[in-house]
């Protein structure tokens, strides 16, 4: 169960957000691919970085600990970089 953060649950938080904010990596397929190279975590989070929901992916990430793809800055993925689990970043979000 996601932790409440700031009185909001942060899948709900991230889900408001996302009304307003155009996320970065917005149609780019590279953050939720199942096997993440490493020497593309060092393309992508620059992204991370400048992305207008940062902190609300972070937040959401931390509490739901989505089983692939690469939120706010970090690969979530197993080590492998197979999935945990079919579910996807869109079905997470
Ligand atoms: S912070 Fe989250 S929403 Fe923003 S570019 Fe990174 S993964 Fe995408």
């Amino acid at each position: 169960m996601a932790a409440q953060v700031g009185g909001m649950n942060p899948a709900v938080r991230l889900d408001r957000a996302l009304r307003d904010r155009v996320p970065a990596c917005n149609g780019d397929a590279r953050f939720t691919e199942d096997k993440l190279q490493l020497r593309k975590s060092t393309v992508l989070l620059p992204i991370c970085a400048g992305c207008p929901l940062f902190i609300e992916c972070g937040e959401y990430a931390e509490t739901a600990r989505p089983p692939v793809g690469f939120w706010a800055g970090k690969w979530r993925g197993s080590a492998s970089g197979k999935p945990k689990s079919k579910k996807t970043k869109e079905a997470a979000a």
